[in-house]
């Protein structure tokens, strides 16, 4: 079946050639559903505050928490092997991480564009 396209619709399509909903019919068909167009807020990790829980990575919806192999040493003198950042690509603004997060070190700030 040839690959429909989503973020651009270069013809009408038939009832047959729709996928049933709520399925991915192959692999990597939504990385081309950017989200970031659709956010009010956006989140902001706190590299200081953040202690490597990974719950947000684990809650995202979207898959938009990244975990990246970037060690960090905060003011205090603790090093973290890794840091977590948010694709902004991907991103809806739903605010579920920031919500997750047990140390309250996402916070949503106004989109600016
Ligand atoms: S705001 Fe929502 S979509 Fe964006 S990173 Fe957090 S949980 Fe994921
Ligand atoms: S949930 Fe909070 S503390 Fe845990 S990894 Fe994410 S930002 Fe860091």
């Amino acid at each position: 079946m040839e690959q429909l396209r989503y973020s651009r619709v270069p013809e009408l399509r038939g009832w047959r050639d729709v996928p049933i909903a709520g399925i991915v019919p192959w692999p990597g068909s939504t990385a081309e559903n950017r989200m970031h167009a659709w956010r009010t807020f956006r989140p902001v990790i706190d590299p200081e505050k953040c202690v490597r829980c990974r719950l947000c990575w684990v809650y995202c919806p979207d898959g938009a928490i990244v975990e990246l192999d970037k060690p960090y040493t905060t003011r205090s003198g603790r090093t973290y092997k890794v840091t977590y950042e948010v694709n902004y690509d991907y991103c809806k603004g739903c605010g579920i991480c920031a919500n997750e997060c047990p140390v309250k070190a996402i916070r949503m700030v106004p989109e600016v564009r």
